[in-house]
């Protein structure tokens, strides 16, 4: 049996498997790492329809789901 992609997954699943989520604007292009935690159920595409970005308050977002990085990776780096 093959897992769904972390993407697709409720974000319980996405944290317990060491996962986090960013928000990307489509609008600025600002893209960070979000500390807030939502429902143990909630996809990441339904999580993006609840928010909007914090510099330009566009609701172009959509939230990035970032696995862990392999041992001695390193998370990639915020941008905008
Ligand atoms: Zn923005």
């Amino acid at each position: 049996m093959t897992l769904p992609p972390l993407s697709d997954r409720p974000f319980g699943e996405i944290v317990e498997a060491g996962g986090r989520l960013m928000l990307r604007c489509a609008s600025c292009g600002r893209l960070r790492y979000m500390r807030q935690t939502f429902p143990a159920d909630a996809r990441p595409a339904e999580i993006a329809r609840t928010l909007a970005c914090h510099r330009c308050l566009s609701r172009d977002v959509a939230v990035v789901v970032v696995p862990p990085p392999a041992p001695g990776g390193r998370w990639p780096a915020e941008e905008g």
